[in-house]
């Protein structure tokens, strides 16, 4: 097996028994980079010195016994996270030059455990897209057909798992940035609970909305991924103060007296045979590894989640996005005629065109005279969707679902029909509504692209999804498949 393949858990095993060294990993990761790289464009900043002297340094650490399940493990961490000293672009030209002079909670934390970081992760600019076409970069590549989107809009921390360019990376999902470009790319990945993992230097798209979460190769990386970063932070004034488990003590095989949901809104219109097809193998796998399944749960609200989603989230995007005016940092027009005309050509430039869109969009709806129609008739439309989810988790443990009504679509495709692009995230973005874990893992293939599942479950029940995924992918095997570049 490749060095660059391990998964964590291997990877450290190999760590702990003196195999290989972090420095070993690293370079492994790096050739690989220098390999695919110029075919799959998911790296927008290569931290190679970095990454070597942080091996050196877990290399030293793993020799006096004194190691965590990361250290020494490469990592790429999506550009929306901001490392201090190393340029924060969130794939826009807006932030081209950021160098941050702080770490973002979670990027703290695993420099506490060990980091090797390869870099920083390619993505729809300001994480607004569902295909990486919207950096202002480069569009990323799908390993597994090079002409495919790998979703978005953490479609370069997908994409670095899946072609063993990092051994893990961390994403953002707003609307399912995690878990679709992980169905996409056949690879794990965690939306946690909002409020499960801090948001501190994470730059906000959508603040009632953002999470950060792992994507990795196996649900048993994401538990140890989620044991390092989930947890209470004071400087997010929104994350939850309830006690973080074990998440690998729920990595059980079977799952004898588990009820679980399909509910049918899910099975859209549109949704292509293939992933149908695979999504009834899946679910009728985990009922024969012991579970309930209950095939005609009806959730009637999901209809309304992505007229919702798309008032809420440019709502506060657009408030968000309001401090780049060129004064404070990032992008700055030099040759203005007056202090207006420097704010207007600093964001006429700075900004791509579906960030522009996503701010006009959200003046729109929070505009005087439209206030009620549109933003206020959404979040009572997000309580519904919210007590829906509730009433459903009083009678099952989790509800299975596809991670995205289609296989990885052709690059082009859909980037100049921003509704067909919107659509793309109908499975995922109800569950950003309702603030509820979701997790994505790989459930079979459809003429040779990766289909994902969608285990969803009640606040802070990441153990039951973990559980669930870990059971399924034992079984199912689909996520030891590679993609050959
Ligand atoms: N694709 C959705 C959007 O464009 C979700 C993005 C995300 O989760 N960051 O808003």
């Amino acid at each position: 097996m490749n060095l660059y393949d391990l998964t964590i858990h291997q990877a450290h095993q190999l760590l702990k028994d003196r195999e290989v060294s972090s420095w070993e990993l690293t370079e492994a990761a790096l050739k690989r980079i220098a390999e695919v790289e110029e075919k799959v464009h998911a790296i927008v900043t290569v931290t190679e010195d970095l990454a070597l002297s942080q091996a050196k340094q877990a290399d030293e650490r793993i020799g006096s016994g004194d190691s965590t399940p990361l250290t020494g493990v490469p990592a790429l961490i999506k550009d929306n996270m901001c490392t201090r000293g190393i340029r924060t672009t969130c794939s826009s030209r807006m932030l081209e030059n950021f160098v941050p002079p702080y770490d973002a909670t979670v990027v703290e934390k695993l420099r506490q455990a060990g980091l090797v970081m390869m870099g920083k992760g390619n993505m729809d600019e300001f994480a607004m897209g569902s295909s990486n076409e919207h950096s202002a970069f480069f569009p990323t590549h799908n390993p597994w057909g090079l002409d495919r989107v790998p979703g978005g809009s953490s479609g370069g921390s997908a994409v670095a798992v899946a072609a063993g360019e990092t051994i893990y990376a961390l994403g953002s999902d707003t609307g399912g940035s995690i878990r679709q470009p992980a169905g996409f790319c056949n690879v794990v990945g965690l939306k946690p609970t909002y409020g499960r993992v801090s948001r501190f230097g994470l730059v906000a798209f959508a603040s009632s909305l953002d999470q950060i979460g792992p994507m990795t190769k196996d649900v048993t990386d994401s538990a140890l991924l989620l044991n390092a970063i989930a947890g209470y932070d004071p400087r997010d004034s929104t994350s939850a103060n309830y006690p973080v488990p074990d998440y690998t003590k729920s990595l059980l095989p079977d799952l004898k007296g588990l009820r679980l949901g399909v509910p049918k809104e899910y099975f859209v219109e549109g949704m292509q045979q293939g992933v149908e097809e695979a999504m009834r193998a899946a679910i009728a796998k985990l009922e024969e590894l012991g579970a309930s399944v209950d095939w005609e749960v009806s959730l009637p609200h999901t209809k309304y989640a992505l007229a919702a989603y798309y008032i809420i989230a440019p709502s506060e995007a657009m408030a968000n996005l309001a401090r780049y005016d060129g004064v404070k940092y990032g992008f700055s027009y030099q040759e203005a005629e007056s202090m207006w005309d420097a704010m207007e050509k600093t964001r006429q430039y700075g900004f791509g065109p579906e960030v522009k869109r996503r701010i006009i969009l959200g003046t729109y709806a929070l505009s005087a005279g439209y206030y009620d129609a549109y933003y206020l008739k959404a979040q009572k439309v997000r309580t519904l969707i919210r007590r829906e989810f509730e009433a459903a988790f009083e009678r099952f443990d989790a509800l299975i679902t596809p991670t995205s009504p289609t296989v990885p679509f052709r690059i082009g495709e859909k980037v100049d029909d921003p509704l067909q692009m919107y659509l793309s995230d109908v499975c995922t973005l109800p569950i950003n509504i309702a603030g509820i874990p979701g997790l994505s893992i790989p459930a079979g293939f459809s003429d040779g692209l990766p289909v994902g599942m969608q285990i969803l479950g009640r606040p802070f029940s990441e153990e039951t999804l973990l559980h669930i995924g870990y059971a399924y992918e034992q079984a199912a095997g689909w996520w030891q498949r590679r993609p050959e570049i």
